[in-house]
């Protein structure tokens, strides 16, 4: 049977133009432990959730009457630094990330809902994890992932509005660099008991510029860096701390809303 030389040539063709157009290696790992949803912690093939377009940015949302304003642009008194004030940049109505370290509220919260605006540097520097990284963290170690997704491919779990190596976003709801974002989520703190495990997982909604991509996760335990998370016992209330990344992250306009879960309960039934 005579050589098929015009299908080999063709099949070499076809492999020779597939692998121009394979992508590069994605951000990520393959030799992290495994989560409990089978997939590994930051997961280089973990597939990067859908992109979609969220609508204009906007003014500062106003704070409602029972908010605390932790951030409104003139003053950085409601947070506090590495061994003293916060120190991080003021300028222009915003608070910018410049080097000196993470900064923590100084009051503390338990279930809340907090309002954050933010801003990722324009024009962009660095990629994947080093392009516009900060986070949002609860009791100061449960991060909601800060990070310049526009147009850069990182690991799934490690994107903007991730639980942070836990859950991606279900949708990649991010605005240019430069433009102002928002987050609004909704913490459920954990509760633990007497013998110091956890009882009831903390839980958290995310809706970034308006649109929910986590609705009531739970969260596995502390944010940790290729490793799986997991708890260990805290009071009820803690900081709200975020973090320098070495990224000039903007941020204004927070405000928080400390959450009181338990309804008043019923009267005991007429006989
Ligand atoms: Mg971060």
């Amino acid at each position: 049977m005579p050589t098929p030389v015009l299908p080999i040539v063709a099949a070499l063709l076809t492999a020779a133009t597939a692998v121009s157009y394979l992508p590069q290696d994605p951000p990520g790992y393959r030799d992290t432990p495994r989560l409990p949803d089978g997939w590994r912690v930051h997961d280089a093939d973990r597939p990067r959730p859908p992109v979609v377009t969220p609508p204009p940015a906007g003014e500062p949302v106003p704070a409602p009457s029972d908010a605390i304003v932790l951030f409104d642009g003139k003053s950085l008194a409601a947070f506090r630094g590495n061994g003293g004030a916060a120190k991080w940049l003021l300028q222009d109505g915003a608070m910018i990330v410049n080097g000196t370290g993470d900064i923590e509220t100084v009051a503390e919260f338990g279930d809340c809902q907090l309002h954050v605006e933010w801003s990722a540097p324009s024009p962009t520097k660095g990629d994947s994890q080093g392009r516009g990284n900060s986070g949002v963290f609860f009791f100061g170690r449960y991060e909601i992932q800060v990070l310049d997704s526009f147009e850069n491919p990182t690991y799934a779990d490690g994107q903007a509005a991730a639980l942070y190596g836990q859950k991606p976003p279900l949708l990649n709801a991010s605005r240019k660099p430069g433009e102002w974002q928002t987050y609004d989520i909704y913490f459920r703190a954990p509760r633990f008991g007497a013998d110091g495990a956890v009882q009831q997982p903390a839980r958290v909604t995310v809706v970034h510029n308006g649109i929910v991509v986590q609705l009531d996760e739970a969260l596995l335990g502390a944010t940790a860096h290729r490793a799986v998370a997991k708890y260990d016992r805290h009071g009820d209330k803690g900081p709200i701390r975020l973090q320098d990344h070495g990224d000039p992250v903007r941020f204004r306009n927070l405000w928080v809303r400390p959450l009181q879960l338990e309804r008043p309960a019923a009267p005991p039934a007429a006989k």
